[in-house]
């Protein structure tokens, strides 16, 4: 029997979970637009994950060389391995100029060329002329841009007067009969109490879900809470079997080291001494897409040439770009590289290895950031109340591989479309209906359930068995065995919940409470992600599987929606790749082979 929790209301026009770079700009776009906006999260702003994005942020500004949106947008489909919606993906390369530029005077501290224009820096993929050579497009603060970004987000929301609710976590969604979202439920780590906010429009930007892996480069919050809420909400999640590993995660640390490293001439190199991305990427080589070169990587380790005992990983080098181009645009991961694998760069190379990024999938929307409920008839129905944007959306700009630089122009861009469609759509102060009785209860129980958990598994076990088993089975490579052992072992091991022991029962600063609702949301994700690859017979983009070596468009260009079941089953459906929204401007690409 759940006991009273005294429950404290508040009513917003707007309610934002998440204060990375996509909340944040949705946040202060709404309140600027008039709109009474909340936003609630469970790190202070400027630590959320945004905050550790180093390399840079996609725009055509032709600043050192021709480009163009047009180019860019082709480099995003093509990226996306023509999985990528692209209506969505115009919007967003249209708007990435304009975007940087308002990014410049909203106060984001860019480095600069000779000239005082905004520093550009190619990045994987990013080629001039529809794939014909590396162009620098990565506008770059040095190798800290998500820092830079985030911190200048944070005053523009204090200078908008943006209500903040920190250090309190989102519990769940609440859904009315008629399937309308009415707000959300929330619990303050600080002293405890419970808080019921009603909203017009709840807006998810609750980040990614890397940590339902055991090596990744997210932080510790990454765990997929607003995926979580949607799923147990009865909304589907789309595309979650696209996962993207990143070439260069410190071997042993999980941390990140920018591809902007490469892109400022790094290189890898295996046992032998070999540039082997030559043989595989004749012309981007060291700069091909993500997938490619964690897949390269992989080859070459699974075939002997890797390097250390365990013959296990593969080197960067960074030595020959001398000290000071390393000081002056590299020096965090200068720093990363001193603390987390001892190396000097200016001499020696850094061991690295492919490492989980981000996640391609998420909580399906429209280019609104308005969350999709597809029905039979519509594939494209929303869902009244609810928006979803950045890492925790999937609109799809990304498809079924990210373009390094794509994610925070994709958190500005849709973060600030989702402010425009509030403004549109909703008046300042409207009268909103009352809450049904009982509003919120699901999410109390919950919690309550938690809170009394008394079995034997502690949730800190179940997590890495999750994150063991994800990091075998929804690997870089996967395969018929592998995946449906993963599919096995992910449910069985998220059937375990019901056997967690939570050893504090105090509402306060409750971190054992707090990272078993954690892992609800990532039991989840992962369920969603192990089933959606299973059942993927192809290979596309990050799905590379071994026994259905090819993409397969007739079969399979679509969308996967995953339905989380009670019982931790998945069930599947899908939705068309749309492109028929285009503007006159662009035409559409037709699919082809993907090389580089
Ligand atoms: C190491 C690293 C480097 C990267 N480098 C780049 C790069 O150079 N260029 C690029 O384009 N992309 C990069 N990316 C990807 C990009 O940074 C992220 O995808 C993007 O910043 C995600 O932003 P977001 O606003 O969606 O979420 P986040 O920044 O992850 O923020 C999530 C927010 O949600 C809140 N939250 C979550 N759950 C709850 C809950 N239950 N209750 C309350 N609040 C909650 C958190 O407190 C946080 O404020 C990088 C990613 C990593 C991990």
């Amino acid at each position: 029997m759940t006991e009273a929790y005294p429950i404290t209301d508040h009513t917003y026009d707007c309610v934002v979970i998440g204060a990375g770079g996509a909340g944040l700009r949705a946040t202060f776009g709404m309140t600027k637009a008039g709109l009474k906006t909340a936003c609630i999260t469970k790190v202070f702003p400027t630590r959320s994950h945004t905050v550790a994005a180093q390399g840079g942020i996609g725009a055509a500004l032709g600043n050192m060389d021709e480009d163009s949106w047009q180019w860019h947008m082709y480099d995003t489909v093509k990226g996306s391995d023509w999985l990528g919606d692209q209506d969505a993906i115009e919007y967003m390369c249209r708007n990435a100029v304009p975007a940087v530029y308002e990014l410049e005077h909203f106060g984001v501290p860019f480095s600069r060329t000779e000239e005082g224009k905004i520093y550009q820096r190619p990045f994987g993929g990013h080629m001039k002329n529809m794939g014909e050579a590396p162009v620098p497009r990565a506008c770059a603060a040095a190798d800290r841009t998500g820092h830079a970004i985030l911190h200048t987000l944070y005053q523009q929301s204090l200078k908008h007067d943006a209500e903040f609710f920190v250090e309190f976590i989102a519990l769940d969604l609440i859904m009315d009969d008629e399937g309308v979202c009415r707000g959300i439920m929330a619990w303050n780590l600080e002293d405890g109490t419970i808080h019921r906010f009603r909203a017009q429009t709840t807006v998810l930007a609750s980040g990614g879900y890397g940590r339902a892996w055991f090596s990744c480069t997210s932080a510790h919050t990454c765990t997929g809470d607003g995926h979580g809420m949607v799923a147990r909400a009865g909304l589907p999640l789309q595309d979650m079997e696209f996962v993207q590993f990143h070439p260069t995660g410190i071997y042993g640390a999980g941390v990140l080291i920018t591809e902007g490293a490469r892109g400022e001439g790094g290189y890898l190199t295996n046992s032998n001494g070999e540039r082997f991305m030559e043989r595989y990427a004749p012309t981007a080589k060291d700069l091909a897409s993500r997938d490619v070169v964690s897949r390269a990587m992989t080859m070459e380790i699974l075939e002997g040439r890797g390097v250390g005992d365990g013959q296990d990983h593969i080197m960067l080098h960074l030595e020959h770009l001398g000290a000071d181009i390393l000081a002056e645009r590299l020096p965090g991961i200068s720093e990363s590289a001193k603390v987390f694998a001892g190396v000097d760069v200016t001499r020696d190379p850094i061991p690295v290895i492919p490492t989980v990024h981000y996640n391609m999938g998420g909580i399906p929307t429209n280019i609104h950031g308005e969350v999709l409920r597809p029905t039979a008839d519509d594939p494209d129905a929303v869902c009244p109340g609810l928006m979803a944007i950045g890492e925790a959306a999937c609109v799809s700009v990304h498809g079924a591989n990210r373009l390094g630089t794509n994610s925070l122009l994709d958190i500005v861009v849709f973060g600030r479309a989702a402010a425009l469609r509030a403004r549109d759509t909703l008046k300042p102060g409207a009268e909103q209906k009352t809450l049904f009785k009982g509003a919120g209860d699901y999410a109390i129980d919950r919690l309550d359930k938690a809170r009394h958990a008394k079995g034997n598994s502690p949730t800190a076990q179940l997590r890495l068995e999750l994150q063991k088993a994800m990091q075998s089975d929804a690997a870089v490579f996967r395969s018929e065995k592998t995946l449906q052992e993963g599919v096995g072992k992910v449910h069985s091991i998220a059937k375990g919940m019901d056997d967690v022991s939570v050893s504090d029962r105090s509402l306060i600063w409750n971190s054992d409470l707090v990272e078993t609702l954690e892992l609800d949301n990532l039991m989840a994700c992962a369920s969603a992600t192990i089933v959606s690859a299973e059942a993927r017979k192809e290979s596309r983009g990050a799905h590379a599987h071994e026994d259905f070596p090819d993409r397969d468009d007739e079969n399979w260009m679509k969308h996967t929606t995953s339905y989380l079941q009670p019982d931790w089953s998945v069930k599947l459906d899908y939705r068309p790749v749309h492109t028929w929204t285009l503007t006159d401007e662009v035409e559409y690409i037709e699919p082809k082979a993907r090389v580089y």
